[in-house]
């Protein structure tokens, strides 16, 4: 190990926290950047530029001969990466700012699934932003209007994929109407923090800046509500890298699939990822068999439906229905789920939220 390199050390599990390897020669840290092959990989030594060992790409498919040696018969590369933004991977240095991945550190937190714009008509490519674990969700308090429908849409994606999700009104300063408040007091009750902040007074951005700290996090959310002007307050000069990512993302040479992160400054770090990249969010097809679970506050129900595969839409005794009717369950709420499940029934796949 040259005097250049100090020992790799190996991260626990966020990102440079300092652990020695007693394997030596792997530094463990972060995919930050990059796909198909070449990655940014951030470690304890630098942000090392990375390719990957040729044997994580690869599917080996073995012959049945051979004795002793097996024989390869026929090697598939993947038609996807094997990593992935935001996974957790051991890194042998090559050099002093280039290295090879050898291993996978197993994902932790969500894998926030969406498709692969490069991919041709009919080929669904998916890929994941693994380790991404909180989605904020902002809307602006009058301008533009608030659509809770779309903030449903987005919690019933974080549900499904069993990614946090924090709502966040913006622009307060504008006064929000006593609607708005009361139906956020109801997110609220169901678990789901909401920040009330306003990225001009400075309101909420401490309480903010707190709940990203230690968390990958993509901001989603209508444009013009106020996500770049957040970013800025969290910390001076954010949106423009965040936005940067994405520009590259899809302009750049070197197109990616993948979603980028930017590490954020303060001792509890905390990652924030390109949303660009994650226009287009697919749910998986498993999810939506169980839509009903997305929503937090018919969990109180469940089981409890005459017919126990009760879709909650027209059988008869519903429990859910009933909550309704008593208001237990608010009206909107479970409008948002009738039309998410009518969706769901015609097109698995028409879930791309592109009225963002
Ligand atoms: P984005 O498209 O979601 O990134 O939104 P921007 O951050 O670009 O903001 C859109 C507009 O809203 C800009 O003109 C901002 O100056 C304005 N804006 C952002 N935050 C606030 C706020 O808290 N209060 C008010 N009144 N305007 C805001
Ligand atoms: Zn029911």
């Amino acid at each position: 190990m040259s005097s250049k390199h100090p020992m790799p050390r190996q991260s626990q599990h966020d990102a440079g926290a300092p652990n020695t390897d007693t394997t030596a020669t792997l530094a463990e840290g972060l995919i930050v950047d990059g796909s198909r092959g070449l990655y940014a990989v951030e470690t304890p030594l630098g942000v090392l530029r990375c390719t990957i060992r040729g044997r994580l790409r690869k599917d080996l498919e073995f012959g049945s001969r051979g004795g002793s040696s097996r024989q390869v018969k026929r090697v598939t590369v993947r038609d996807h990466d094997p990593v992935a933004i935001g996974d957790r991977v051991r890194v042998l240095p090559t050099g002093s700012d280039s290295g090879v991945i050898e291993q996978i550190v197993a994902r932790s937190g969500g894998a926030f699934t969406r498709r692969d714009p490069n991919a041709g008509e009919g080929h669904l490519a998916l890929t994941s932003v693994a380790g991404l674990d909180q989605i904020v969700t902002v809307f602006a308090a009058r301008e533009p209007a608030p659509h809770l429908r779309l903030l449903d849409r987005l919690l019933v994606l974080a549900e499904s994929q069993d990614i946090a999700a924090l709502i966040c009104l913006n622009k307060m300063d504008q006064q929000p109407e006593g609607w708005l408040i009361e139906r956020l007091h109801a997110y609220r009750a169901m678990g789901y923090p909401v920040v009330l902040a306003s990225a001009s007074s400075g309101q909420g951005i401490e309480e903010l800046r707190a709940r990203l700290a230690g968390r990958t996090s993509a901001f989603v959310g209508p444009s013009g509500v106020g996500k770049s002007s957040l970013l800025n307050a969290v910390q001076p000069g954010l949106a423009l890298r965040v936005s940067a990512l994405g520009a590259t993302t899809h302009k750049g040479r070197h197109t990616t699939t993948g979603t980028r992160l930017v590490a954020l400054d303060g001792g509890d770090g905390g990652y924030i990822a390109d949303t660009a990249g994650i226009r287009a969010l697919a749910l998986g097809a498993s999810s939506l068999r169980h839509l009903d679970s997305c929503f937090r506050e018919f969990a109180l129900y469940r089981g409890q439906c005459r017919l126990s595969d009760c879709t909650h839409l027209h059988e008869p005794d519903c429990a859910i229905r009933d909550a309704v009717t008593r208001g237990a369950i608010g009206a909107e709420r479970y409008d948002s789920y009738a039309r998410l499940h009518a969706e769901g029934a015609e097109s698995r796949s028409s879930w791309d939220a592109s009225d963002w």
